[in-house]
């Protein structure tokens, strides 16, 4: 922003305009009654653009009174190139402490000089900043630090000298040891809480992505991870802990770890979003942002540190006001999930908003400033872990609706097909039934045929002989059927056939017979549990029923006879139905002999 810093410094020059010829910076008393002092009020400043001065030459300036009063926006001056120096006069009151701590809270400093130049004219010369390994620090803490050594009651000049490659805020602070003790509690406790509250989120999302196997779930771990990497980074907690011994890994881990978080962050948006299926025109666009991140993290490896941090920097913000937009964007299409999406980010921004406020100088360092991204980033954290949540059993319920509906689907199309399939097993076994009944039977005549009637015979005559009955089996022939044929035509020889087999069918139904056509005009009839005496008298009366009534057919009175052979078939005989068959047939063509048209028993028929 160097608008901004070039209105801040013309204001600082327009006040010491105003203020007339500068004066001595007022002397900085310390006392135990106040064992905590923010030291900019009380400083003067001055830019060595080249970086060149040396503290002999910046001391003789401060003493003629060429330095600046610190400008009123405070401590921050964004990112500058060169050295600023701050001088001012302390005068330590206490009787109690002569050791005081000097702090610079900020963690990301390259080079901070800081020079005590005592009234006998001895200068001391202290080093630190983050190029330097941490155990370079006079304590060990986060922030650059320095013990001073104030004798009591005696003026000692203080002259600091900060370079850096990141934005330029010094925010300098003296304290006896017991109050940066208590100082440091407080903050202590904040930053567990914060990291603790980042690590159960991790923690808890790892978990729930390895058993879940949702890459929301993933990318919102990585979002987590990263932007605690960042944190740590940008409050010297890494570099503490994690790095101490590598100044250089501790300044490339912040343009790398920030690109890592942004990554995570554009990515899990995408994903939570759904944008690929809900907004595949942003999707593009946050592919471009992740692809701009994945390159400038590369890029830090080889490009200056505030070339690489700067532009990310900038598109921190815009980045975030997208996925804001997102969001809004999300929820009037109706997507819920989006909403408590939303109000997370809205925390988020908050807290970017602020910091990113101070490192460009438009605000200063105070609570909110320096601690809101924190308590907006957990906000933020905690908040995406319920929707995380709330989606995860949106998405649950909605698969539930839709296995239900598959299911009832499902049933439908089984109950379906299973009633077609019954419905063409009982069409299978109607026509099966059908297939067996037309092949035991006579196209003709619709009587049994010979196949089926020898089964049914031999069947007839075990059962004849387990039950001690006799059985009657009578063979016919049409007697000159041929002449028939010959006279009136096949077709009239066959409509006498069908005559024939309705006409022994009526007759023979009442003495549950087996009638068969046994061949071409031949006829065969099993009567169970007969006597001789019967059989022949049903034999008689078939005979007398073909004679009798002439057929009709095409205008002619077709007169025909038969001639029928009977055999009686006794219980135990042992007969066979072959041998059953030859008696019977012995028996027809002694009919035939005698004269045809009359009955003709075999031996033994009617001797019982
Ligand atoms: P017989 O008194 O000696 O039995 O003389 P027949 O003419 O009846 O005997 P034959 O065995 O010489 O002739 C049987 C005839 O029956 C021959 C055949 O044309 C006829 N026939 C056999 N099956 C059928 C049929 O299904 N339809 C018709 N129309 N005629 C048949
Ligand atoms: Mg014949
Ligand atoms: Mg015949």
């Amino acid at each position: 922003m160097p608008v901004i810093r070039t209105i801040t410094l013309l204001l600082a020059l327009a006040l010491a305009w105003f203020a007339g010829p500068s004066r001595a910076a007022d002397r900085i008393v310390l006392d135990t009654a106040q064992p905590s002092l923010a030291l900019a009020p009380h400083l003067t400043y001055r830019v060595d653009p080249e970086g060149r001065d040396d503290a002999a030459t910046v001391f003789a300036q401060a003493a003629r009174g060429e330095l600046q009063p610190m400008p009123a926006e405070g401590t921050a001056f964004g990112f500058s190139d060169g050295a600023y120096w701050f001088h001012g006069q302390l005068f330590n009151q206490s009787r109690s402490e002569q050791r005081w701590l000097l702090v610079l809270h900020y963690p990301l400093l390259d080079n901070v000089d800081v020079y005590l130049r005592y009234p006998d004219g001895r200068v001391e010369h202290m080093v630190s900043g983050d190029t330097l390994p941490f155990s370079a620090r006079s304590i060990r803490y986060r922030h650059p630090n320095f013990w001073l050594d104030l004798p009591q009651r005696t003026e000692v000049e203080l002259l600091v000298r900060v370079s850096s490659r990141s934005s330029m805020q010094v925010p300098l602070a003296v304290y006896t040891p017991t109050a940066f003790a208590e100082l440091e509690r407080d903050s202590q406790f904040g930053i567990g809480l914060f990291y603790g509250i980042l690590l159960a989120l991790f923690c808890y999302n790892l978990v729930l992505w390895l058993s879940l196997r949702d890459a929301s779930h993933f990318w919102y771990m990585c979002h987590v991870g990263g932007f605690g990497l960042v944190m740590l980074c940008l409050n010297g907690l890494a570099f503490e802990y994690l790095w101490p011994n590598s100044p250089w890994w501790a300044n490339q881990a912040i343009p790398l770890s920030m690109a890592l978080s942004q990554i995570a962050m554009h990515q899990f948006c995408r994903v939570f979003l759904e944008l690929k299926q809900r907004q595949p025109w942003a999707d593009r666009i946050s592919q471009a942002l992740i692809a701009f991140y994945i390159a400038m993290g590369l890029a830090s490896f080889f490009l200056d540190y505030r070339a690489a941090v700067r532009p990310m920097t900038l598109a921190v913000f815009p980045g975030a006001l997208y996925i804001l937009y997102l969001a809004i964007n999300a929820i009037r299409r109706g997507y819920a999930p989006a909403k408590v999406f939303l109000l997370a980010w809205a925390f988020l921004l908050l807290g970017t908003a602020l910091y990113a406020s101070v490192s460009f100088g438009l605000l200063e360092k105070t609570f909110l400033t320096e601690y809101g991204i924190q308590i907006g980033s957990a906000l933020e954290m905690i908040l995406l872990s319920f929707a995380l949540s709330y989606r995860y059993g949106r998405l649950r319920g909605e698969n539930e609706r839709l296995v239900l509906e598959h299911n009832e689907q499902l049933e439908r199309h089984v109950a379906r097909r299973t009633s077609e399939l019954s419905t063409a097993l009982e069409q299978l076994a109607e026509a099966n039934q059908r297939l067996r009944e037309s092949n035991r039977r006579d196209a003709l005549t619709g009587l049994f045929n010979r196949r089926h009637f020898r089964d049914m015979f031999e069947h007839q005559i075990s059962r004849a002989n387990e039950h001690g009955q006799p059985l009657g089996l009578l063979l016919m022939d049409l007697d000159h059927f041929k002449r028939i044929n010959d006279t009136y035509g096949h077709l009239a020889g066959d409509e006498c056939l069908r005559w024939l087999g309705r006409c022994l069918h009526d007759i023979l139904v009442e003495h549950g017979a087996l009638l068969a056509r046994f061949g071409g005009e031949e006829f065969v009839v099993v009567i169970p549990d007969v006597q001789g005496e019967r059989l022949l008298m049903i034999a008689e009366q078939l005979r007398k029923c073909i004679c009798d009534d002439p057929v009709r057919y095409a205008g002619n009175n077709i007169r025909m006879s038969a001639s029928i052979g009977a055999f009686l078939i006794r219980p135990g005989s042992g007969i066979s139905a072959d041998g059953a068959l030859h008696k019977a047939d012995d028996a027809l063509y002694a009919a035939k002999d005698a004269g045809r048209n009359r009955v003709h028993a075999a031996d033994g028929v009617t001797s019982v």
